[in-house]
């Protein structure tokens, strides 16, 4: 795979390591923290207060927005008291869009400069042209006329740059050219990268930001493609624009973010929330030490790849190689690994398109399949706490984000009785068919009422198909016996295969891909039918590895055996990165491992096992589903983080308005500071709410504005007319007692 050297294992990109101040990024440099202010950069006692309280939370770069020469001189002072106040080791960053000479000034004052591409000289936007190749040209001279100076007075000062493409603000150029893809924000980085270059200039650190997860997954990953074909190794800035806030928020970043870093990918991370900015610090600081976990012995490399032990990545330039020998000390150790990889991974890792499966009817209601929204599966401690997680699950609050199957751990015979007895011997109803009135819930009788479509019982290894039958034999309802099998028992595999197809059932397969081989014949002779397949563990190696990793490899098995069965994603406690109980540490891991999965096209069922609280395991998932556009069960807001542009209060509106649109299935609305950068990031927003002027609103449908400087007190319920006025409002549906 020519972005990172193994899919299967994190191992951290080699990268040069470029200074921001005397902060180092990449090369052998932990993964840096970074975060932005949200003042008015004007005013210099708020920006600095703002400063000190990220850099006290941990916060190892702070990012302050500069959108105007004037602001730009207030780096000056902002430097000098920021330093006064016993900060000097934190670099500061100003955030240019559109004015080089805010940049030019800013550079002076501060350790580094961010310009976006998509905006950096650029004043038109949204034009259609027909660009010919002259005119093409004729547009990249006029860029490197514009951001040359720049360029030489950051290399005399020493100052780094991040050449920061965001999908939303793609110049017209770009557009024309390559679309609105990640292709596009791969090439309007690279322009940029080349004026560089042809300065002799290194100190770069490169992002590819985008509000959706799968877009800026493929963008990074394109973008290392591309620049290792050029022998380009610059340092990764990774980030999930206009993620949100709370838990939404949250998982968006961790996906989009968590993803790249498993793959070896990025360098230094922002996670970006419509928050107060140092409530970011521990969320970034969680997922780093999760990746950095990865890396206690992560220093290898894939068997049969060149040796790079000894010296910096082959083919670097005279700086780069510089650059790298800095960066050497962690890399030059004989602590180099060799890694068995015994297969290949043969995704298309640059498009989404979801991995095709076979159709599995788990209920008249819940189907598996093709054209099947992953389906969400929730677990019961044991047999005898079915009744309360029922009761549970029957809260009408998860009517429009229902648990589909529960999983029930099945150890001993005495469970098996147990459940027996709950089921009425073995009569799994067929739930919605028997729902009982709401608020209800269940009723713990030996008939019991199970909010559900399907049940999945976990059988520990003693549990044979002969102590099953009885229970199959007399089932009315749908079941998925899950059994994890080890090296050796193909023979039991195939019984229990047949035995769950001889009773209209279905079998989770839960096989170590590092034993699935010998499965492999069997699969290919028996067929997929009835058959999932799913990891409940990670088996310790000898090298960190992750669950990603393993259902990769377990794809691989299934591709290799010409089968298409479903694949369910579980989220157990030893599926996880880290054993951290913390609610963070779980929605984290649950972003990571299933939404990166999600974000390859890859899961059909899904479930969290490590949140204990069934409600809460059900909307934990809904909400990774959302967030990796897997599955779509509420409104989705895009908002912006908000800094030094923001003309309202970001968090207050974005709270206001999702409690008043929060039930619209499916509509996504957008909440922008300002009218500079909000148009261009809000991406494919159906609505948007974007700050035109101190106390003005203008709201948008698509990229359109259709209504200017409406005053704010007026703009939800005109917000909410332009909803209704393109027939996508629905009345909320009351909140029950
Ligand atoms: S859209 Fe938001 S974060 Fe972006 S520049 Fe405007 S106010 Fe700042």
């Amino acid at each position: 795979m020519s972005y990172c050297a193994s899919r299967f294992h994190t191992v951290r990109r080699r990268t040069v390591e470029v200074k921001v101040g005397p902060v180092g990024v990449g090369g052998a440099n932990p993964i840096r923290v970074q975060s932005m202010t949200t003042s008015d950069t004007q005013d210099v006692a708020a920006t600095v207060k703002q400063s000190i309280a990220l850099a006290e939370a941990g916060c190892e770069i702070v990012r302050i927005t500069a959108p105007n020469v004037t602001a730009a001189k207030c780096l000056r002072d902002i430097r000098a008291q920021f330093t006064a106040a016993g900060f000097g080791r934190i670099p500061l960053v100003a955030d240019i869009h559109f004015l080089p000479s805010a940049a030019m000034e800013a550079v002076e004052h501060v350790e580094k400069v961010r310009v976006n591409p998509g905006n950096y000289a650029d004043k038109k936007k949204f034009a259609v042209k027909e660009y010919s190749d002259a005119d093409y040209d004729r547009e990249l001279q006029r860029l490197h006329d514009s951001f040359s100076p720049l360029v030489k007075r950051a290399k005399q000062l020493g100052r780094s740059l991040r050449i920061g493409t965001n999908h939303g603000s793609l110049s017209d150029r770009i557009m024309n050219r390559y679309g609105d893809t990640p292709l596009g924000m791969v090439e309007s980085a690279l322009e940029f990268l080349r004026i560089a270059r042809s300065h002799g200039y290194h100190d770069i650190i490169l992002s590819m930001k985008a509000s959706n997860p799968k877009v800026m997954i493929q963008a990074y990953r394109l973008l290392v493609d591309r620049m290792a074909r050029e022998d380009m190794h610059y340092p990764l800035h990774l980030g999930v624009t206009e993620a949100g806030d709370g838990e939404d928020g949250r998982i968006k970043s961790a996906i989009g973010i968590g993803s790249l870093l498993l793959d070896g990918l990025g360098d230094t991370i922002r996670v970006s929330l419509t928050e107060d900015s140092v409530y970011e610090i521990p969320v970034a600081q969680a997922i780093a030490a999760k990746a950095m976990s990865l890396w206690a012995d992560g220093r290898a490399r894939p068997l049969g790849a060149p040796d790079e032990a000894d010296g910096p990545v082959p083919g670097m330039m005279d700086d780069e190689r510089k650059a790298g020998e800095l960066a050497a000390g962690d890399h030059s150790s004989s602590g180099i690994r060799h890694l068995e990889l015994p297969l290949s991974d043969t995704i298309d890792p640059y498009h989404f398109e979801r991995r095709a499966t076979s159709t599995l009817r788990l209920s008249d209601r819940c189907i598996v399949g093709p054209e099947q929204p992953p389906r969400v599966i929730v677990r019961a401690p044991s047999p005898a706490a079915l009744p309360e997680t029922a009761a549970q699950l029957a809260s009408p609050k998860l009517k429009d984000t229902p648990a589909e199957g529960l999983l029930v751990p099945v150890n001993t015979v005495g469970d098996l009785a147990a459940l027996c007895e709950f089921l009425a011997v073995g009569g799994v109803p067929s739930p919605r068919e028997n729902d009982a009135p709401p608020g209800e819930g269940t009723r713990p009788t030996n008939h019991l009422h199970l909010p559900v479509d399907f049940l999945a019982l976990e059988l520990a290894p003693a549990l044979t198909p002969d102590l099953l039958q009885p229970l199959l034999a007399a089932a009315k309802g749908r079941m998925m016996l899950a059994r994890r099998f080890a090296a050796g028992e193909e023979p039991l595999f195939e019984a229990f295969v047949l035995m769950v197809r001889r009773h209209g059932q279905f079998l989770a397969a839960d096989i170590d891909p590092r034993h699935f081989a010998p499965y492999e014949s069997v699969l290919r002779r028996l067929g997929d039918e009835a058959l999932v397949f799913t990891l409940s563990a990670l088996t310790p190696q000898a090298l960190p590895a992750h669950a990603t990793g393993a259902y990769r490899q377990l794809l691989e098995h299934l591709k290799a055996a010409g089968s298409k069965a479903p694949v369910w994603i579980r989220n157990t406690a030893t599926t996880a990165v880290s054993g951290d109980n913390s609610f963070l540490s779980k929605l984290l891991e649950a972003s990571f491992l299933t939404g990166g999965l999600l974000c390859d096209g890859v899961g059909d069922l899904l479930s969290i096992e490590t949140e204990a609280d069934p409600a809460r395991a059900t909307r934990l998932a809904y909400n990774v589903l959302q967030g990796s556009g897997a599955r779509i069960s509420k409104t989705e807001f895009v908002a912006c983080p908000s800094c030094g542009r923001t003309l309202f209060d970001l968090q207050t509106t974005t709270q206001r308005i999702r409690a008043q649109t929060g039930h619209l299935k499916g509509v996504k609305i957008a909440i922008m500071g300002c009218i500079v950068n909000g148009p261009g990031e809000m991406a494919d927003a159906d609505f948007g709410y974007v700050g035109g002027a101190p106390g003005k609103i203008n709201l948008y449908v698509g990229k359109n504005c259709v209504q200017y400087n409406i005053p704010q007190a007026e703009a939800d319920a005109r917000l909410i007319a332009l909803i209704r006025e393109h027939g996508k409002w629905v009345d909320p549906e009351p909140v029950p007692a």
